[in-house]
Parts: C-alpha cells; structure tokens; sequence
C-alpha cells in the first residue's frame, strides 16, 4: 500500500499555492484542506456578529464557539460556517481586508492550528496556507514554499476576482496585497515564513499546471 504523507503547502497570496495544493490533493486523491478559508471563514464570522477586532480574547472565544467544516465536492471545496455554506461569501473584498486582523490574534491562531493537526494526522493530505510547514505540521513529509515577484502576484489576484465578477481595480488589489504580506510576514506568531526543509518554487515564469507537476515528480508515495 502507498504512503499517505502529509504535504504542506505556503506561501503569500498570488504564489498560485491554492490551485497547486488543489491539483496534487486530486492527483493523489487525497483531503485538500484550505487553511486560508478557515480564517476566512472566522472572519466573516466575526464581521457579523460585530466582534471587536482588536479584542484578541473575544476572537478567540469566538473561534471557540463557531463551527467551520471544509467538505470536498466534485473536485471543489466548500466552506461551511455554522451549517450554512460560505464558499463564495467568505471571498468578498469586505472579508479579505479584515481577514489579518483575525489571523494575528493568537487565541485564534491557537485553535485553527488545532484543528488543523486533526484534520491531518491520519495523513493522505494536502495542507495550505502560511504556517503549516512551520508551526502546524513542522514534521510533515513533505514540504514546498511557493512564491513569485509582486508583480505577477497582483495579476493573478486581479484576473481571479475580475472572473468572479468583483468590482475592484487593479490599485486596489495592489493594496491589499501589500497590506496582508506585511500584516502576514510581520505577525509575532505564526508569520508567513519558509521552513528550512520547505523546497522553495518560484512559480513566477511557470504555469500552474507546470508546478504541480515538478511537486508531484518529487514525492515518494511508494
Ligand atoms: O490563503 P488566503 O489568502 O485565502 O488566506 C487568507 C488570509 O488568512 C491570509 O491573508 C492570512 O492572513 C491568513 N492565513 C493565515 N495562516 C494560514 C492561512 C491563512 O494567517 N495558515
């Protein structure tokens, strides 16, 4: 029987790490799990029931009491918050400029992180996010750092939102961008970072399809 490793995948916004993580997760046939939407998630959570944001405790007694289920379908992945189904809500523009203020409040980064081991410690997954091959899975089998020049980041960020249909400009993209590198490089627990034994891919000049592959042709599932 083949290995069921656990693969992390990080990297900042734009690195092409979601779709690269989906693609081997469906190659391998194993669990795809979006870190990203959790926090997500949490924070359209949070947005709706007011919650302070500087209040780093009452975002953690939030996480507490809110109930996020990732739930593969069809090769996509849905994000429930509470029993209902956010997938779409969670990528408004609203939530994206306040989702780092939900990322740096510790309780909460404590929590996900726990769920997150959970949702991985039988193996046979593919995790992405910012902290997984540093904090959540420090020993998983396998590890890649995605990332790409700021330039090409910007655009496929404002290409995917225009194709949902966003209103937004490509100033605007930039902005935020900027704003979750530094909220995300920056933060005193869990920060964007390469792991020492992550393979590091600059998916600048290569194709989405390219990197999944190159990342495949590396594993030993055997
Ligand atoms: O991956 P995505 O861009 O959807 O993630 C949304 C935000 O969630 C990021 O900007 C980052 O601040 C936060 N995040 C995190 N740790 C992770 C995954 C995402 O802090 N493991």
């Amino acid at each position: 029987m083949s290995r069921r490793l656990i693969i992390a995948v990080d990297g900042p916004a734009g690195s092409g790490k979601s779709t690269v993580a989906k693609l081997i997760a469906q190659r391998l046939n194993y669990l795809y799990v979006d870190t990203g939407a959790m926090y997500r998630a949490l924070t359209l959570k949070a947005l709706k029931v007011k919650a302070d944001l500087e209040n780093e405790d009452e975002l953690g007694r939030l996480a507490k009491k809110t109930d996020i289920r990732l739930e593969q379908a069809d090769g996509s992945l849905k994000v429930y918050l509470d029993g209902e189904n956010v997938t779409m809500a969670i990528r408004t523009p609203e939530v994206t400029n306040s989702v780092r203020y939900i990322a740096r409040a510790k309780p909460v980064r404590a929590h996900m992180v726990t769920l997150q081991r959970k949702l991985g410690e039988n193996g046979g997954v593919v995790l992405e996010g910012r902290d997984i091959g540093t904090v959540v899975f420090p020993d998983a089998d396998k590890k890649f750092y995605l990332d790409a020049s700021f330039e090409v980041r910007v655009g496929r960020r404002y290409k995917e939102l225009k194709e949902t249909g966003a209103n937004v400009s490509e100033e605007d993209v930039k902005n935020d961008l900027k704003k979750r590198d530094d909220s995300d490089i920056n933060r005193s627990i869990g920060p964007l970072k390469k792991a020492d034994d992550a393979v590091f891919v600059d998916t600048s000049d290569l194709t989405i399809e390219g990197v999944a592959g190159k990342i495949i042709s590396l594993l030993d599932t055997r």
